[in-house]
């Protein structure tokens, strides 16, 4: 399986000033390969299909990755406009044009309704005021980690890395982050060997819940910890600041740097948050079983839940991958939208409630349920059903 391991890095003056032109050609290869292709599929689209022509003219071949590299790498580098882009590394400009291809696709298939999930726009240009910056390098780059523990970067240099945590394997990629808080990480994409745990007789339904971060069918409701409250309350304390300054004043730039580093903070919090309560639910439990949030028709407590949905699908995409490294069963139920009428004990649909009731009794058993815990036990049915089909079937 591959898994993601990102480090701090912290790149000196002349190197940070190397990795800007390395971001600055990364994107203009991937704007001016966005421009080529978008022209000729726009003007494809102007002709309608085959059968049903609106305008005269020819269909035009879209350039593949290997012809965009030829024009707008290798013979671009002989221009004077673009000879700066010889001064790089050749692998993460490659990679700009996958990346490109890939956000093309994605696009595609997702008009087409091949890709599930939300809605992906078209490709968009990038612009140097993008938060984040990036680059990729392959293996194919010639780079390996030192011994003295520091990334080596074709023509950027020896790299400061701060290993929090050892990488399992050789990586196949590297990707150099700027953040826009203006800090600097290593993304290493690594293959692991699955490790299937002791096998456990629990399993459990999760359900995202609308006053807590996720309720489990056992009745434990799960609340944001209390030091990702406080990074969210200090961003916000930051983001009120910002919002006092002067437009275009020396202050408000300050402000916005800090809110940006504020941002991030959170962001950390949160991820070091879902691994913690990922890797729990994942020791304890032989299945889990998650509500899928990414089902067409917005239910009136799934309208009121995507609100709540903070970081909801990058948790669950964790529990998926750790499932599968560890040996576990992993279902996504899709619930049904009743399921906030219906009780999990007898299965009777009760009438429609308003979001802030909290409670109700069951008319038909008389059982007393708590609103969230009894949509996370109806997950748990759900997918315990949807488990054992599966075993039928394989
Ligand atoms: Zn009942």
């Amino acid at each position: 399986m591959h898994l993601r391991y990102t480090y701090r890095i912290y790149p000196d003056g002349e190197q940070r000033l190397a990795l800007a032109r390395l971001f600055g050609c990364v994107r203009v290869v991937f704007n001016d390969a966005l421009e080529r292709t978008a022209a000729i599929k726009a003007s494809n689209k102007l002709l309608g299909p085959p059968r049903a022509r609106t305008a005269q003219g020819p269909y035009q071949r879209v350039p593949k990755n290997a012809d965009l590299s030829r024009e707008l790498i290798a013979q671009a580098k002989k221009t004077p406009e673009r000879e700066w882009l010889s001064e790089v590394s050749a692998v993460p400009l490659q990679q700009a044009l996958r990346d490109l291809d890939q956000a093309w696709a994605a696009y595609e298939d997702s008009k087409t309704g091949k890709r599930k999930g939300p809605k992906v726009g078209a490709p968009r240009f990038k612009s140097r005021r993008d938060g984040t910056q990036s680059a990729r390098f392959t293996a194919n780059a010639r780079w390996k980690i030192t011994d003295q523990g520091k990334l080596p970067l074709p023509r950027v240099g020896e790299v400061k890395v701060k290993w929090s945590r050892a990488l399992p394997s050789v990586p196949s990629s590297v990707t150099v982050i700027k953040d826009a808080a203006g800090r600097y990480f290593a993304s290493f994409v690594v293959q692991t060997d699955d490790k299937p745990l002791p096998e456990s007789t629990d399993d459990v339904g999760i359900d995202l819940g609308l006053s807590h971060f996720a309720v489990l069918s056992d009745g434990t409701k799960v609340a944001n910890p209390r030091f990702l409250r406080r990074a969210e309350r200090k961003l916000k304390k930051t983001q009120r600041s910002l919002s006092r300054k002067v437009k275009g004043s020396a202050n408000r730039a300050k402000a916005r740097v800090k809110v940006a580093r504020a941002h991030g903070r959170v962001a950390d919090c949160r991820r070091e948050f879902h691994h913690q309560l990922s890797t729990q639910i994942i020791r304890e439990n032989q299945a889990v079983f998650v509500e899928d949030l990414c089902v067409k028709g917005l239910g009136r407590t799934r309208l009121a839940k995507s609100v709540h949905d903070a970081g909801w699908s990058a948790f669950v995409h964790m529990l998926e991958y750790k499932a599968a490294r560890y040996g576990r069963v992993f279902i996504k139920v899709d619930r049904f939208l009743a399921s906030s009428q219906t009780c999990h004990v007898c299965w009777v649909v009760d009438g429609p409630k308003p979001l802030q009731v909290r409670q109700w009794t069951c008319r038909s058993c008389g059982t007393l349920l708590d609103w969230d815990v009894n949509a996370a036990r109806i997950v748990l049915a759900a997918g315990r059903k949807l488990a054992r089909e599966r075993e039928a079937e394989s």
